[in-house]
């Protein structure tokens, strides 16, 4: 079979723990054998970002502006445990958090779904796709311990105030975020929700956080009415705004299908919400879009406690739908801006392939319970074989061309 040729090469970021291992089975049994890849390689496991004091994820962000598309592994963001597990010169930053501020974009994350699992919330009829924004607030924001007695006085523009009454201590957390990118995130949305014809809700604070919350509601709004009211109308889509709770409420009361803008930490707890009632954290894809490129990624972490037990030889079965989806949606994206229409059909193809075998009744134990499907009894296969059976699909697809 004559291997799909890449012009141009995708930034690969390798991650930790099970993912890692998952990356590697990934590329070797469904990529490599159909396409000659093309990437520029980066090692963001914990151990290389510390030997490089973290030089390397920098490195990496660049690259993805650079190159314009990058793929990343899960990876883990050390804590006081695994400072000592690794040996760790210090507690590096979340790796995430590094390449979001750098590309400052928004992430969008949507749940795979497939024939035969429904969603637990029976109303939700679509998915419902997460916009999550990429930058400040409690990411970026520098925290402090306030001792018994001290106390704070922020003065902004010649004015003084005290933060609060610190009596007996307490804690305090500066956070901030930016008119451009709040901009930034609004256009994101507004512009991916004009691509897939979705509607797009949001939600903040405002009544409380009249300052903070109440500029992402006035900027959102001012672009809409300028720049998009008249599009969304021609589109037949509609913006809708409401007050985080209820927004919350309505969501859960929906039949889906739409776009859900957050704020950063709004977006962080409710994906993985979301991608739970869809199935599972493993179904859930993540896209960050940027001006400056697009970074693809699994939703969920390295799977610690499966990685444990592979390393103890136990079988393990890890659902790699979500790091393939990762490389896939990366690769799609390569050949539409390369113009490179078989790597495209790739990338197509091969999601159908791990689809079509999950649909057929192999998949692995996290979805086993979630399936229902007449006339098919599902099976429980370790990561690994999952993917080599989608690999036997996907080459039967490619021969039939
Ligand atoms: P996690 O790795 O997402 O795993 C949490 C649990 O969810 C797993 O124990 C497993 O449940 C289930 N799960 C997640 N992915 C799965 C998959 N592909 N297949 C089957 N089950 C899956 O989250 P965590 O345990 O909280 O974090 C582990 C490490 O990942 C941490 O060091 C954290 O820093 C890092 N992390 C990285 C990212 C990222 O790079 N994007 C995101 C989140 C967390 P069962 O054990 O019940 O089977
Ligand atoms: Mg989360």
């Amino acid at each position: 079979m004559k291997k799909i040729v890449m012009k141009n090469p995708v930034v690969e970021m390798d991650g930790d723990e099970m993912t890692r291992v998952l990356w590697r089975q990934i590329k070797e049994i469904l990529i490599e054998p159909f396409v000659e890849l093309n990437t520029e390689y980066y090692d963001l496991g914990l151990k290389c970002r510390d030997a490089t004091d973290d030089a390397v994820t920098h490195a990496a962000a660049e690259a993805i502006k650079e190159h314009k598309v990058g793929v990343k592994c899960a990876t883990i963001t050390p804590n006081a445990e695994r400072v000592k597990e690794y040996g760790l010169k210090k507690m590096w930053k979340s790796p995430n958090g590094t390449i979001r501020a750098e590309l400052d974009g928004t992430v969008f994350r949507e749940p795979v779904t497939v024939e035969g699992i429904k969603p637990i919330i029976a109303g939700w009829k679509e998915p419902i796709t997460i916009a999550r924004h990429a930058y400040g607030d409690i990411y970026k924001a520098s925290e402090f311990k306030i001792g018994e007695g001290e106390s704070v006085v922020v003065t902004v523009g010649g004015e003084s105030r005290a933060a609060a009454d610190f009596k007996g201590g307490g804690v305090l957390s500066v956070m901030h975020n930016l008119d451009r990118s709040i901009e930034k995130f609004a256009e994101n949305c507004f512009n991916y929700a004009l691509e897939k014809k979705k509607d797009l809700w949001f939600g903040t604070k405002d009544t409380i956080s009249k300052i903070y919350d109440g500029r992402f509601k006035d900027i959102f709004n001012r672009l809409y009415l300028e720049k998009y009211k008249e599009r969304f109308g021609n589109a037949g889509i509609i913006y809708f705004y409401g007050l985080i709770d209820d927004v919350v409420a309505r969501v859960m009361r929906s039949g889906g299908g739409f776009i859900w803008a957050c704020k950063n930490y709004d977006g962080d707890v409710m994906s993985d919400m979301v991608s739970t009632v869809f199935g599972s954290l493993a179904m859930m894809t993540s896209v960050l879009v940027s001006e400056h490129g697009f970074e693809y990624e699994a939703a969920h972490g390295t799977v610690t406690r499966h990685y444990y037990k592979y390393l103890k030889g136990e079988k393990t079965s890890t659902n790699p739908v979500a790091t393939v989806f990762a490389w896939t949606g990366a690769l799609k994206k390569r050949g539409d801006l390369d113009g490179n229409a078989e790597l495209s059909a790739f990338a197509a193809n091969t999601e159908r392939a791990v689809l079509e075998t999950i649909e057929g009744g192999v998949m692995t134990n996290d979805l086993l319970p979630l399936f229902r499907k007449d006339g098919i009894t599902p099976r429980g296969v370790g990561g690994e074989e999952l993917l080599k059976a989608a690999a036997d699909k996907l080459e039967s697809f490619i021969r039939l061309v």
